[in-house]
């Protein structure tokens, strides 16, 4: 099977299907690893989905037509930043712009909630990344539910129905992108207690991860439960046909990075951009141009060394 079949495959499999009623940690191995890929030949594999992916920017990019949006979404230690830095590795920083969300400012504050992100939004033939997203404003802001009290909303918009509200809402703004060729691809790193556990560890043990750790980061695992049944609902409710998540067990670093570039290898196959086609009076252009580059060819040099 092709590499990019295999990778299809993989991705598929990973797809929360739309309307389902998620229970995140019955549903979901946060060890999944998927039975195709052996861990001796997945440094190859992820390779490879590098390679394709950069293939696939080079052509969305000379089209300009679809931009692709990868939307990260993970408990703290989650493994976000390094996902980025393995599967984006091999195409053009020009073609990607990578957006990290924090705490929202007073000027975030002061507009619509979906403000800030509808900025950050690739253009087309770019692929963007959200490091964290809109879903916090269903995620964290959820949990913490004093943050959206801090949103300024107007009253009566912020009552016990708010988070199916904002599930509708974020699932029409996604409609929308994906109608006007922006293709979302939505990705949960699916992290257990246990490994966040002994990854805030090595961020203390070892003085060139200090800076990693934050004490705000123990007081969020302080909030598992809660952040365990905020993903769930997430997932229930904006999995749909034209933005499905994907949820990634990311206990193993090898694999996760693998199952994100599979399913950006996934939105692009079906994008599947193409280079523009020069039109005829170009092509001829070409030809007279390159006759004139020929008859510029010093004494002894060959008229179209290229060739
Ligand atoms: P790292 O993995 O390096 O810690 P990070 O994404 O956790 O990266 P931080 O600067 O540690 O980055 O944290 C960003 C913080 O911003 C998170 O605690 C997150 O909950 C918070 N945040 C993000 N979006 C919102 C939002 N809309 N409202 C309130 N808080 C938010
Ligand atoms: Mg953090």
């Amino acid at each position: 099977m092709s590499t990019n079949k295999r990778l299809i495959e993989i991705s598929g499999k990973l797809r929360v299907p739309p309307g389902s009623k998620v229970n995140l940690a019955k549903d979901f191995d946060t060890g999944f690893i998927d039975p195709s890929v052996a861990r001796k030949d997945s440094d190859e594999l992820l390779r490879e989905s590098v390679a394709q992916l950069a293939e696939y920017q080079a052509r969305l990019a000379a089209q300009e037509t679809y931009g692709v949006l990868l939307v990260l979404q993970a408990i703290d230690a989650g493994g976000k930043d390094g996902t980025i830095r393995h599967v984006m590795s091999g195409v053009n920083p020009q073609g990607v712009v990578v957006h990290s969300f924090k705490v929202p400012s007073s000027e975030e504050l002061a507009h619509d909630y979906l403000w800030r992100y509808a900025q950050r939004l690739p253009a087309r033939g770019q692929i963007g990344i959200f490091n964290r997203s809109h879903y916090e404003e269903v995620l964290v802001v959820r949990v913490h539910r004093e943050l959206l009290e801090r949103q300024k909303l107007p009253p009566k918009t912020h009552g016990a129905n708010v988070w199916k509200r904002r599930y509708t809402e974020i699932n029409n703004w996604e409609r929308y992108l994906v109608d006007n060729g922006i293709r979302v691809v939505k990705v949960l790193l699916n992290l257990s207690r246990e490994q966040q556990r002994t990854r805030f560890l090595a961020r203390i043990d070892d003085p060139e991860k200090n800076w990693k750790f934050s004490p705000s980061d123990i007081a969020e695992r302080a909030y598992w439960d809660d952040y365990q049944r905020a993903f769930s609902e997430m997932l229930s409710n904006t999995s749909t046909k034209w933005a499905p998540w994907h949820v990634i067990g990311a206990d193993h670093k090898w694999f996760a990075r693998i199952a994100v570039s599979a399913a950006l290898v996934q939105a692009l196959a079906e994008i599947d951009p193409q280079y523009p086609e020069v039109d005829p009076d170009v092509r001829n252009g070409l030809q007279d141009a390159k006759s004139l580059l020929e008859s510029e060819a010093p004494k002894g040099a060959r008229p179209d060394p290229v060739k």
